[in-house]
């Protein structure tokens, strides 16, 4: 039989490049379902090419037999027909979905890191208690995945992280504080969506994929670092208890760790993405991450190490003021500030059901509108 996949967010950046990497491989897959949040033209297009057996709207009609609303979200990954979720929902709306496909024991193929971070203990306790499994899509995580895949994690000592660095990774402090829309959106190596563009430019994004390595591959925070990679083209190192150290490399492109997401730990031919060719990829450059240009970074390692609670603050703080930014209401230096102010007030609580995490979301979030509004 083969496997059935559901993805939702298909008409996002990361949905869209999945649907590509289906398409090149309708033999090893069917997708059973697809939905995404509004763009019914998109969804449309969608499901005219794949025919799917279920489609979900969740803002606004849909068309006849189209389910609508939040709930066509759990209803889609809980399908009997569905054996693989490909999660590319954008933030923390993606949560509980997440949660009840690694419920029915599904593979859940993850972009939506905000998921993991949010909610870490309770969404890896769910994936082993009830026979889910999570395999990232995030290409840093990919490349981790394949270098681990087949060694035990007591022979792991240590991840590099890279970071392309965002389109700022070479201005001064004061030039990234008053940084447009526009300057935020052009990032030097990868097409995405709106906010984990932003996120890269802040370095947010980092702190949310060290925040993820610690949950997929139960490592500490102190043997978890980030370096900045301007070409994106290595996209993670592992470095093992004798000194070596293995990396995964391509150019950038989601369709490659998306493709490993739903084959791992097998490979599959795929004739789709760019070969490499090393010449091409140019000379491969490091640089530290300056830590005080780009505020937002240690700030979620530090909520990372806090636990708890302090991780959900964390996204929620950031999603409110990315938000803020995209919407030109606040300035480019206002999202760190605004976490660091959030994260200062929060009062640490433990989050193992979803109602206590989703407290804690929703804290984080009325304090950030507020702190936005006086600003
Ligand atoms: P995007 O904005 O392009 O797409 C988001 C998708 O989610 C859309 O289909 C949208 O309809 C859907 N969506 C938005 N809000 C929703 C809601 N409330 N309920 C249900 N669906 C909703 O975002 P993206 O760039 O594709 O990113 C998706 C996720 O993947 C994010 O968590 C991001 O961090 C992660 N990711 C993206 C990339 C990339 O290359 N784009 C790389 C690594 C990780
Ligand atoms: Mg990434």
């Amino acid at each position: 039989m083969i496997p059935g996949v559901a993805v939702l967010g298909s008409t996002g950046s990361i949905g869209t490049s999945a649907l590509k990497v289906l398409a090149r491989q309708r033999d090893r897959f069917r997708v059973v379902a697809l939905t995404a949040f509004g763009q019914k033209d998109r969804l449309e297009a969608q499901v005219a090419a794949f025919r799917p057996a279920f489609v979900g709207l969740v803002s606004g009609a849909g068309t006849d037999g189209w389910r609508a609303g939040r709930a066509s979200l759990v209803e889609a990954v809980t399908r009997p027909d569905v054996d693989i979720v490909l999660n590319g929902i954008v933030g923390a709306a993606g949560l509980e979905a997440t949660l009840a496909a690694l419920a029915a024991g599904k593979r859940v193929a993850l972009a939506n890191k905000e998921t993991l971070v949010m909610a870490g203990e309770l969404v890896t306790r769910t994936a082993r208690e009830r026979g889910g499994e999570i395999v990232p899509v995030d290409s840093e995580h990919s490349a981790v995945l394949q270098c681990v895949t087949g060694r035990s994690p007591a022979e792991v000592q240590r991840l590099i992280l890279t970071a392309s660095g965002g389109p700022f990774h070479s201005w001064d402090a004061e030039r990234v504080r008053h940084a447009t829309v526009d300057e935020a959106l052009n990032h030097p190596t990868w097409r995405m969506g709106r906010k984990i563009t932003v996120d890269s430019a802040t370095l947010a994004n980092k702190a949310l994929e060290v925040i993820e390595a610690h949950f997929l591959f139960g490592l500490p925070y102190d043997r978890i670092e980030a370096v900045v990679h301007p070409q994106s083209v290595i996209h993670s190192f592992v470095e093992f208890v004798d000194g070596s150290v293995m990396a995964q490399l391509g150019f950038p492109n989601m369709e490659l760790p998306i493709l490993y997401a739903l084959t791992h730990p097998d490979r599959v031919p795929d004739d789709g993405v760019t070969r490499f060719d090393p010449v091409a990829a140019g000379p491969l450059t490091f640089e530290p991450v300056r830590t005080e240009v780009f505020p937002a970074l240690a700030l979620g390692m530090r909520a990372g190490r806090t636990g708890g609670s302090a991780p959900a603050a964390f996204n929620a703080a950031n999603e409110v003021a990315v938000a803020a930014f995209l919407a030109g209401r606040a300035l480019f230096g206002r999202i760190a500030e605004v976490i660091a102010v959030v994260l200062e007030e929060q009062i640490v609580t433990d989050v193992s059901s979803v109602e206590a995490v989703l407290e804690a979301d929703a804290w984080a979030r009325r304090r950030a509108e507020e702190l936005l509004r006086c600003s």
